[in-house]
């Protein structure tokens, strides 16, 4: 299985560090282009600035590649910007005009509900099928979940709050695991991927 990251602005570097870890001798594909997301048979959506990341993403051509990915049910695994784009819903925020959406999470998000960089934060995660102890989350300007569809299944909580989401082979995290040096939640998700 080819694995990909999108490559246009965010914390790449950090998910492909991550996948080649976790897969030695599997180099993970940056994706900057229509031909390279067409490589690839999962992808990860990492974290940065998700207004910015969506005009990369209709500039380079790959938002329609993209849309018809999902819809034909491509592995994703998005973390926090990631989150925001694949949202079914974004409410109006703090922080100016959203960006539009490819609505494969069946959620509601509000971006920098958590408050300003300076508020960003680490804490416990609960995660339903993980093995070891609570997952490190790392939340930076991060987006907070405000409701789940029925199409989409929680399976991440910082306390009774819900900051990680699935919807069918989508996943959606609040937080940035490939910023805690703990690739447990990219191993689990790629061990489904592959099968
Ligand atoms: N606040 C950013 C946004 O709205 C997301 C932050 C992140 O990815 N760490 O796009």
């Amino acid at each position: 299985m080819k694995v990909g990251v999108l490559a246009l602005q965010g914390d790449v570097p950090e998910h492909l560090r991550a996948l080649a870890a976790l897969r030695p001798g599997r180099a993970p594909v940056p994706v900057g282009r229509p031909e390279e997301l067409a490589e690839v048979d999962a992808l990860f959506l990492p974290g940065g600035e998700s207004t910015t990341i969506a005009r990369l993403l209709q500039e380079s051509g790959l938002w329609r590649p993209l849309a018809r990915r999902l819809e034909e049910g491509m592995p994703v695994l998005a973390t926090c910007a990631g989150l925001i784009l694949l949202a079914r819903q974004l409410e109006p925020g703090p922080s100016g005009p959203n960006p539009p959406t490819f609505g494969a999470l069946d959620v509601r998000v509000r971006r920098n509900d958590y408050g300003a960089q300076r508020e960003s934060f680490e804490g416990p995660v609960e995660v339903d099928g993980l093995p070891g102890p609570p997952f490190p989350g790392v939340f930076i300007r991060a987006p907070r979940i405000l409701s789940v569809g029925p199409k989409a299944t929680a399976f991440a909580r910082r306390g009774a709050e819900v900051v990680g989401v699935r919807h069918g082979r989508v996943w959606g995290l609040a937080f940035h695991p490939e910023l805690s040096g703990d690739w447990r939640l990219h191993e689990l998700f790629l061990a489904e991927a592959e099968r």
